[in-house]
């Protein structure tokens, strides 16, 4: 399994990074006479023309969410990147905040785990509670609840939650191998209910089922029609639910594989061979990379997997003279209710890549430069 060590390596320095220590000495504050007011970096109001489920997270994608033109960035510090402006912003609205992690309150250094866009907010979790950015951070539960699987793997963080997906007006809100349903409308929280036999790596659901991929390779299914859960295959790395198809990875001698199947999993098609975790299915298109090869090629091709075009980066960094873009293991994110797809890469992960659904183009570079932890910059 060395190609997924390769990115849970990856995600675990990010976890190192969120502890690790930075700014030394300097100020906290900056004076914002002469600057852009903070009060408005949130984007306006993101429940105008909100109709975007997010059906989906995995290890790939956790870092971000979507709606309209702005895209949200894990980080730290956490961003928000107008797709359409190129705008690159830290995500906090204290007044005078230099967005250091040493800053009191900088919502940029807060916890701000597998944040999600809904109409009302952002809901995110940090540690044991889901909470909602709608303006100010509000915590709408704290879970008490675990099984013996947290007990025993993770007893410190037994209470932890993690990934969400929103459906509708359902938002899942997931623990280690359990889940809870909360209707964003009527407040309604449901009891906890366990999805899977492991640590879930990556989660999907179509309002039915939930479709879970464990550390372990494994694959669960969970029903909602019976209350139960069921283990359904072997070497399977990630899940994804689009338009009644389920989408999964699945190592095949090292090789990892892009199957499409129904959604009781009864009958599946292989769909491209050689298909990183980071795969992205759109209306019309699937953009995925490659992982075997050095080169690391991302590809777009069609929903049956054929067809398939390199994507063209750009070359150089239009900013820096002379230096080389090299797309590197790429985040690939849907972009909301938008028509495009965005790729998080680049060397040292500086790059935003948009791209119109259906083209092998770059059409925006943005970059993340200034924003990056100073760890990470080179
Ligand atoms: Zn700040």
């Amino acid at each position: 399994m060395k190609n997924l060590s390769r990115s849970l390596s990856i995600s675990l320095s990010a976890l190192i990074l969120l502890s690790g220590c930075s700014g030394g000495n300097e100020s906290v504050y900056i004076d914002t006479s002469d600057t852009e007011s903070g009060d408005n970096y949130f984007g306006g109001d993101i429940s105008e023309n909100f109709s975007y489920n997010t059906c989906n997270k995995n290890i790939m994608n956790d870092k971000f969410t979507f709606d309209g033109s702005l895209l949200y960035v894990s980080g730290p510090p956490e961003m928000t990147v107008d797709i359409n402006s190129g705008q690159v912003r830290v995500f906090c609205d204290v007044p005078g905040c230099a967005h250091k992690e040493n800053s009191p309150d900088c919502l940029g250094y807060n916890n701000f785990w597998y944040a999600t866009a809904a109409p009302d907010g952002i809901y995110y979790t940090d540690s044991d509670k889901l909470c909602l950015y709608d303006g100010e951070q509000k915590v709408i539960f704290t879970n008490d609840f675990f099984t013996d699987y947290e007990e025993e793997n993770h007893p410190d963080a037994k209470n932890d939650l993690s990934k969400l997906l929103l459906i509708d007006n359902t938002l899942y809100v997931f623990g280690t191998t359990f889940c809870y349903t909360y209707d964003i409308q009527t407040k309604q929280l449901s009891e906890p209910f366990k999805v899977t036999g492991g640590v879930s790596l990556a989660v999907a659901s179509d309002g039915k089922k939930i479709y879970t991929a464990t550390d372990s390779g494994e694959m669960y299914m969970y029903d909602f029609d019976t209350n139960e859960y069921k283990k359904t295959g072997d070497n399977i790395w990630t899940v994804q639910y689009k338009n009644g198809y389920v989408y999964y990875v699945q190592y095949e001698n090292e090789i990892p594989m892009l199957y499409r199947a129904d959604t009781e999993l009864k009958e599946s098609v292989k769909l491209i061979e050689d298909c990183y975790v980071n795969f992205l299915v759109t209306e019309s298109h699937i953009y995925y990379q490659n992982f075997s090869d050095e080169a690391l090629g991302a590809y777009v091709c069609d929903l049956d997997g054929k067809n398939a075009k390199p994507i063209q980066f750009p070359k150089e960094d239009p900013n820096v003279v002379g230096k080389a873009i090299v797309p590197g293991l790429l985040y690939i994110t849907p972009a909301g209710n938008t028509d495009k797809v965005c790729m998080k890469g680049g060397a040292y992960e500086e790059y935003i890549f948009v791209i119109e659904d259906g083209s092998d183009e770059v059409s925006k570079l943005i970059s993340l430069y200034d924003y990056q932890d100073p760890i990470n910059r080179w």
